[in-house]
């Protein structure tokens, strides 16, 4: 059977570009009758965390892809979380060594720095000299025994092409001297990506891996990792990253990356969806409106166009008119809008904030309507209504979203306690950082408290409208 899957790393906001390699993936085993996986690859301890993985199932739910197997919903070839696999990567690292594919390094960071630091001034492009290799079978004893840190690298042949089949695109060829002896096992003990992510698709019984084209210079390493390994490679296939519509790549300072956001917004889960089918591949008869069903029924993924397909919010919104209008009955739409918004949590989170100045029931809209809304309107000049200067405004607002960025938890404590800090760093008052900062997010010079406004409208909402205000 065909079994595909999606692996990302959970150190952040659920990616669109992990729904849309989900997407295709789950498409492609689907019309083959066959399994979609979902993996988490938490190997990078410090970046990875639980909530962002709870964010990733949310958003593929939401989205109405299923998975499988999982590590929430478990399956044979568990476990699917990569920190709870230690054990078994650390027994193909050593079956590498014993058997002379891959090698001890025990050169420190200051060593590998000056390394670095003389081929450059020699002119060469900075690279691993393979110096772990010429250690004598004593020596790589005597430092075991000693206890010293070391990593596992892998052998790389030092001249000649590697080249591969992929499946998108045909012949593929890449010079071994392109190719770094990668780091294999950690100092840590825990593996990189590469060795995990061959052993889990290996073990997982993964036939067929639809990645983005930013691995495509890895697939050497990881096709050789199969053949040090004797195994049989699933068939590889690198898909066109998602561009900004300027074509660089779809980037957070561009675009809102984060499918919270897009569901914050408004947006139907079905329309997106049917978005994110239309990135790279088209239906047969070059419809534009298609429902999951109708994607895996036409699927084909040799017709996935290379050319990086543009994500286009614009078209998204259009595309989303087309769903509410044409596909959902008016009480269909009513139950969209309580469950989007209008319920009792979202307005249990609104009334403690509105309640102490509503006069009248209909003083509601025009005091919390931002809890509803997109990206509130205003006139530019209410951001440099307060105490502030244009240009201290906008640094304001940039460092604050940086700051925000870097937050895991988000709530109003930390919200405040950002603010707090920037204000002090930046020698002025709260009262006067947090003018600006109401507009952006409020819209209006005066309403409920913005802190407690941010917390209820969750990180995804607030950073967009604070970049709105940048923009
Ligand atoms: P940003 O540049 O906005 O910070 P990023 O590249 O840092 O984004 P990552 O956290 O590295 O984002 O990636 C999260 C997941 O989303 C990865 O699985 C990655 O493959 C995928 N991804 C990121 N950018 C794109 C893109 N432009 N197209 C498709 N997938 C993407
Ligand atoms: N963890 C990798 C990512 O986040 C997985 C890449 C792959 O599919 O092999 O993109």
């Amino acid at each position: 059977t065909v079994r595909t899957r999606v692996a990302p790393s959970p150190t952040g906001d659920p990616h669109v570009g992990t729904a849309y390699i989900a997407l295709f993936n789950y498409c492609f085993a689907k019309q083959h009758g066959g399994e979609f996986i979902l993996r988490i690859e938490d190997t990078d301890q410090a970046r990875s965390s639980r909530e962002s993985e709870q964010a990733i199932y949310d958003s593929l739910s939401w989205l109405g892809l299923s998975w499988d197997e999982g590590p929430d919903c478990g399956g044979a070839a568990g476990p699917y979380r990569q920190s709870e696999r230690s054990d078994i990567y650390k027994k193909y690292a050593q079956q590498l060594i014993d058997e002379g594919k891959a090698f001890y390094c025990f050169a420190t960071s200051e060593e590998l720095d000056e390394m670095r630091k003389q081929q450059m001034a020699e002119g060469l492009q900075p690279k691993y000299d393979g110096r772990g290799l010429k250690l004598s079978v004593e020596e790589i004893a005597a430092n075991l025994a000693e206890g010293k840190p070391y990593v596992v690298r892998m052998k790389i042949p030092e001249s000649g092409s590697f080249s591969f089949n992929d499946y998108l695109r045909g012949d593929v060829e890449i010079p071994w001297e392109q190719v770094d002896m990668q780091v294999l096992l950690k100092a840590d003990g825990l593996p990189t990506y590469f060795l995990a992510n061959v052993v889990d698709d290996h073990l997982m019984g993964i036939t067929h891996v639809f990645r983005g084209e930013e691995w495509l210079n890895s697939a050497p390493k990881l096709l050789k990792l199969y053949q040090d390994l004797g195994w049989e490679a699933p068939v590889l296939g690198h898909m066109p990253l998602l561009r900004n519509p300027d074509k660089s790549k779809l980037s957070k300072r561009k675009n809102p990356t984060s499918v919270n956001y897009y569901r914050k917004m408004g947006f139907l889960p079905e329309a997106m969806l049917n978005y994110l089918g239309r990135m790279g591949w088209s239906m047969p008869d070059e419809r534009e409106k298609f429902t999951l069903a109708e994607m895996i029924e036409h699927f084909d993924m040799k017709r996935v166009s290379l050319g990086g397909p543009v994500f286009d919010v614009e078209k998204l919104k259009w595309l989303n008119g087309l769903w509410i209008r044409e596909e959902l009955s008016d009480e269909q739409l009513a139950q969209r809008l309580v469950e989007w918004a209008y319920n009792q949590e979202t307005l249990m989170g609104i009334i403690p904030q509105a309640k102490a100045r509503l006069d009248v029931l209909s003083d509601l809209a025009p005091l919390a309507g931002h809890f509803v809304s997109g990206m509130p309107e205003y006139a530019p000049e209410l951001l440099t209504a307060g105490k502030l200067e244009e240009e201290q405004v906008r640094s304001l607002l940039q460092m604050f979203i940086w700051q925000l960025e870097e937050q895991r938890q988000w709530d109003k404590d930390t919200v405040f306690a950002v603010a707090k800090q920037l204000s002090t760093h930046l020698d002025v008052k709260i009262r006067d950082f947090l003018e600006p900062i109401f507009v952006a997010i409020t819209g209006k010079t005066s309403s409920t408290s913005v802190v407690d406004a941010m917390a209820i409208l969750g990180s995804d909402m607030s950073r967009a409208r604070l970049r709105f205000a940048l923009s």
